[in-house]
């Protein structure tokens, strides 16, 4: 079973709202827990009839397996992408202390300044999600986008997660996305990132 967990954050961020946080936690975040949780069982159900031959199994075109597995994968992205965003916010967006990331970030993008810049256009780009990532294939830092919670690099793990579905900001700035993503790095809290990185850069496949 998934679990609701907590915002970490007091729920009135500088630039993104209580009432934002609040829908975006309470409804949407939530919304996929239990739809995680809902799936779940439907799947535990099917996959017994399958194994007994009760049920039909899968086809592209339409099947209750398919539709469940499409609604799982959606699902369950949807409750982790948005566990590493909330995680993330409630900092002062200050990265002087997140040693080990902010040099990492440096040594591939020349500065912290130059990657916050670059981010914010591919946040811009994407119509769900932007994420820094590290690559355990490559070994290395890398940014990617996803314009769905099941669109993703498999191999990776996220260190930054920003995102920028309209939901997201659309009550507090309007249409003005970039507003909302000076928001995100200005609330950031980098030394969990940096924790993360540390134990993601550890790994090796
Ligand atoms: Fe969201």
């Amino acid at each position: 079973m998934y679990e609701i967990k907590p915002l970490p954050f007091d729920k009135e961020l500088d630039g993104i709202s209580k009432k934002t946080n609040e829908i975006h936690h309470d409804k949407l975040y939530a919304g996929y827990v239990n739809k995680a949780n809902e799936v779940g069982d439907e799947l535990g159900k099917l996959r017994d009839e399958i194994v007994a031959d009760k049920a039909p199994g899968g086809n592209t075109t339409f099947s209750k397996l398919r539709g469940l597995k499409l609604g799982e994968t959606f699902a369950v992205n949807g409750i982790y992408l948005h566990e590493w965003f909330f995680g993330l916010l409630g900092g002062n967006g200050d990265y002087k202390k997140a040693t080990e990331l902010s040099a990492a970030i440096s040594e591939k993008w020349g500065s912290v300044e130059n990657f916050i810049k670059y981010f914010s256009e591919c946040a811009m780009a994407a119509r769900g999600w932007a994420v820094l990532a590290w690559d355990l294939h490559e070994g290395r830092l890398k940014q990617y986008n996803g314009d769905a919670h099941d669109h993703a690099v498999w191999g990776c793990i996220p260190i930054l997660v920003c995102d920028v579905y309209e939901h997201a900001y659309f009550i507090d700035h309007g249409s003005d996305r970039k507003a909302y993503i000076e928001a995100f790095f200005k609330n950031l809290n980098w030394e969990t990132a940096n924790e993360m990185f540390k134990k993601a850069s550890a790994i090796s496949l």
